[in-house]
């Protein structure tokens, strides 16, 4: 488990980037936290992590949106709109346990459907620009 804090979105972008270069196919990133946490903001440092040349844009409305252009294809999902009730109707699970690298932003809200083996980030907010990220590898 780690636990850090950020002062700046480009300093959660940053870290994200970093923790992106130790991915690989088939990893699951989890992130939990309220509106504004900065779990889009993590996103778009594990795309730049993977090289993704593209704009990361909240997939609030579409549910997921998908890039193709780094070294690993990234399947990147908000399911705050869904939940669990029409989670089925999605490519959740075709996504999740697919061959790319899956973050899912709102993952507590469908916690009992998440990989085994995956990496669950919280960010809380902790001042106005001051966030509490804590990464933790579960079950690997
Ligand atoms: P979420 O996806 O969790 O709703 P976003 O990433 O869309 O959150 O938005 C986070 C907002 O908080 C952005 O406006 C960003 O600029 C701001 N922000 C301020 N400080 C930070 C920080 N330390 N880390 C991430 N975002 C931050
Ligand atoms: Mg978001």
């Amino acid at each position: 488990m780690a636990e850090l804090y950020t002062y700046s979105e480009e300093e959660t972008i940053d870290y994200a980037r970093r923790l992106a270069e130790g991915l690989c196919a088939g990893s699951f990133i989890s992130l939990s936290g309220d509106l504004g946490a900065g779990k889009t903001a993590f996103t778009k440092g594990i795309a730049l992590g993977l090289g993704i040349s593209e704009t990361i844009v909240s997939p609030t409305f579409t549910i997921l949106r998908m890039y193709e252009t780094g070294r690993l294809p990234l399947y990147h999902f908000d399911v705050y709109r869904i939940g669990m009730d029409d989670l089925a109707e999605t490519d959740f699970y075709e996504f999740a346990f697919g061959n790319g690298v899956c973050v899912c932003e709102w993952a507590e809200l469908i916690e009992s459907e998440l990989p085994e083996v995956r990496v669950d980030v919280k960010i809380e907010r902790a001042g106005d620009d001051a966030r509490r990220i804590i990464v933790e590898n579960i079950g690997a």
